[in-house]
């Protein structure tokens, strides 16, 4: 009995110890210095020369955000940035039924919904995207996300014939914006948008505005693979951000150069962040709106630019696009960079990448 206890006492710390390592951390190879979980923070003493530091871990938006911040007030600093994000999530979230998602997409096909301004202008600059990519960023992917069951419990390969219909629903050129009244429409019964490819890129850049409303100086968010830097570490120094490794056999392996960024966003997104597993085959969540199925091209896509709404899409698009096609559309835009890990694991960097 006493040996069966002890064997279930050692499970349970082991799966608490990954779970703190795994969900934890900050990017390697900036680990938080703090002890840090989910919904409380701790406040470090660093050293008589250096500022305070505070860490936060939450889920929201499905996914593990931390923010880490310094300098004096940065605990209500962080707490306001988090309530900031629970704030967009209500708006942009597919699961939350009165959210402007979800009262656009229950009237696909009927009248045109009012929305904020701020759902209004994400919806503005999905668009944008969709144009720049040829259609590989298409919020309207909702029905193919459903199809494949994400989000529920039951992930599986749809059928053949189930799969075409949702594609056939997806067109970017049919969610009609009105920017006199704000409302948006879309067009066809069964359409649906989703934002998961937009929403917490935008969270994060509304959460470091709020740090630094709050006088932060210093602070670095990840909201799962989006991460934002708030001016430069405490001691004037860049903050260094490694890229994970998307094949890696630890969330700690890192691929290609560290980036240095103060002041600006590093955005991954990576074919592992969400997937199953059928019949051998892995199928992740990045989808190819054209053909309805995971994106084949890239395992992982990471964009520096200055705001990480931006990168965010532009991640997402780029995956699509894959290595070859991806990069040329970033050529002008400017401040924005790539690094795509193709399918063959070979790394490509579109002028700019620094570092490399
Ligand atoms: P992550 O959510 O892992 O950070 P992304 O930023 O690439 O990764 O966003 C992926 C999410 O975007 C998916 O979970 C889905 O909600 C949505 N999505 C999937 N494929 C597309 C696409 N082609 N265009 C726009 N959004 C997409
Ligand atoms: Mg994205």
């Amino acid at each position: 009995m006493l040996v069966l206890f002890l064997i279930l006492l050692l499970g349970a710390l082991t799966v608490a110890g990954y779970a703190l390592v795994r969900f934890g951390v900050l990017p390697w190879p900036q680990r938080a210095t703090t002890v840090h979980g989910e919904g409380g923070g701790r406040v470090a003493g660093t050293g008589a020369a250096e500022p305070e530091e505070y860490v936060e871990s939450q889920f929201l938006m499905d996914t593990y955000v931390s923010i880490r911040a310094f300098g004096h007030g940065a605990k209500d600093a962080v707490s306001a940035a988090f309530n900031e994000m629970r704030r967009i999530e209500s708006l942009t979230s597919r699961f939350v039924p009165t959210s402007d998602v979800s009262r656009v997409n229950q009237a696909a096909g009927l009248d045109p919904v009012q929305v904020s301004d701020e759902t209004f202008m994400l919806l503005e600059k999905a668009r944008e995207c969709s144009d720049l990519s040829g259609g590989a960023f298409d919020v309207t992917i909702g029905p193919v996300i459903d199809a494949w069951g994400f989000g529920t419990e039951n992930p599986h390969v749809p059928d053949p014939d189930v799969l075409a219909k949702a594609v056939a629903l997806v067109n970017f050129r049919a969610v009609e914006l009105d920017p006199a009244q704000k409302t948006v429409r879309l067009a066809t019964p069964g359409m649906s948008i989703d934002l998961g490819g937009i929403a917490k890129g935008y969270a994060a850049d509304r959460a470091a505005a709020v740090l630094r409303e709050h006088g932060v100086k210093h602070a670095l968010i990840d909201a799962g693979g989006n991460i934002v830097a708030v001016g430069s570490r405490p001691d004037g120094k860049p903050w260094h951000i490694g890229i994970r490794d998307p094949r890696g056999s630890s969330p700690t392996d890192t691929i290609g150069p560290v980036v240095e960024i103060s002041d600006g966003a590093v955005v991954t997104s990576g074919d592992y962040e969400r997937f199953f597993v059928e019949g051998e085959r892995r199928y992740h969540h990045i989808f190819d709106p054209k053909t309805g199925r995971p994106a084949d091209r890239a395992e992982s896509v990471t964009i520096i630019a200055p705001n990480s709404v931006d990168a965010d899409m532009l991640s997402t698009a780029v995956f699509v696009l894959g290595p070859l096609e991806g990069p040329k559309i970033l050529e002008g835009l400017n401040g924005v960079s790539a690094m795509v890990v193709g399918a063959d694991g070979r790394l490509v960097f579109s002028p700019g990448f620094p570092a490399h």
